[in-house]
């Protein structure tokens, strides 16, 4: 069962997306505002109150973070990197927090570089936001599995494979939809800014599921084919 996601077909204009900003902030601001009154009347708030607070507050910072991501058009600079490094970056970077919930990471990779043309911040927040959902799905624990192959020569084809929860069909059909989250403290835009970014490398991300057994995430992006050709760039340009 294959789904892409296409956001073409749920294109979201940045006004429609801020209307859903300020509509899914409201409810965190109307408890902080709730909790502010209640100690302005009886001066009653406890522990328990500015830890619920401080969670509204997170929230509310996280969603517009990631608004800003999507609506910001960035000053990009691309560059040429080998995608190994940049998800062993991220790898790294991840994997205390998966130890502390059980969870490993496996990593076959190619043994010769894989270069691609890229912003390398976005991409890691593209391998960041796939590598935080697989985890967030494995609330168990286990393995995640990632492969780099460098066989296609024109693609490199990045797979995180988890043994997660799993996505049902109708779900599917729901992902890169703005806000659709089944997590508590989720804000539903992390595939949204991924699609976006990916489709801004012109790469590809396909989304494999099936419940109880897990998910595999496919990202495609082209390869920087090494053309052995001394002249300059610009030569031959009318
Ligand atoms: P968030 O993580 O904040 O919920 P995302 O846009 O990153 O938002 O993901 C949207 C939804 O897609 C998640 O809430 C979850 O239901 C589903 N999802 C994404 N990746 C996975 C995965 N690897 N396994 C199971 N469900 C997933
Ligand atoms: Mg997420």
């Amino acid at each position: 069962m294959e789904e892409l996601l296409r956001r073409s077909e749920k294109l979201t204009t940045v006004g429609q997306l801020a209307a859903g900003v300020a509509h899914e902030i409201r409810n965190p601001l109307t408890t902080l505002r709730g909790f502010l009154q209640m100690q302005q009347r009886t001066k009653m708030i406890n522990q328990m109150h500015t830890d619920i607070m401080l969670s509204e507050l997170d929230r509310i910072n996280l969603i517009v973070s990631e608004f800003l991501i999507l609506a910001k058009p960035q000053a990009v600079q691309y560059e040429t990197k080998d995608v190994r490094f940049t998800l062993g970056d991220v790898i790294s970077l991840l994997d205390s927090e998966a130890h502390l919930h059980n969870i490993e990471f496996k990593a076959h990779f190619s043994s010769a570089p894989i270069l691609v043309h890229c912003e390398e911040n976005q991409l890691k927040q593209v391998f960041i936001n796939v590598l935080k959902n697989a985890m967030e799905a494995m609330p168990n624990g286990g393995t995640i599995t990632l492969c780099l192959d460098g066989e296609n020569e024109r693609e490199a084809v990045i797979q995180v494979i988890d043994e997660g929860e799993g996505i049902s069909k109708e779900r599917l059909d729901k992902l890169g939809e703005p806000f659709y989250t089944n997590k508590e403290k989720g804000t539903g835009l992390g595939l949204m800014v991924t699609q976006r970014i990916i489709e801004g490398h012109k790469g590809n991300m396909s989304i494999d599921s099936e419940v109880g057994k897990g998910t595999v995430v496919t990202i495609t992006l082209p390869r920087v084919v090494e053309v052995s050709r001394s002249e300059d760039s610009t030569a031959g340009r009318v």
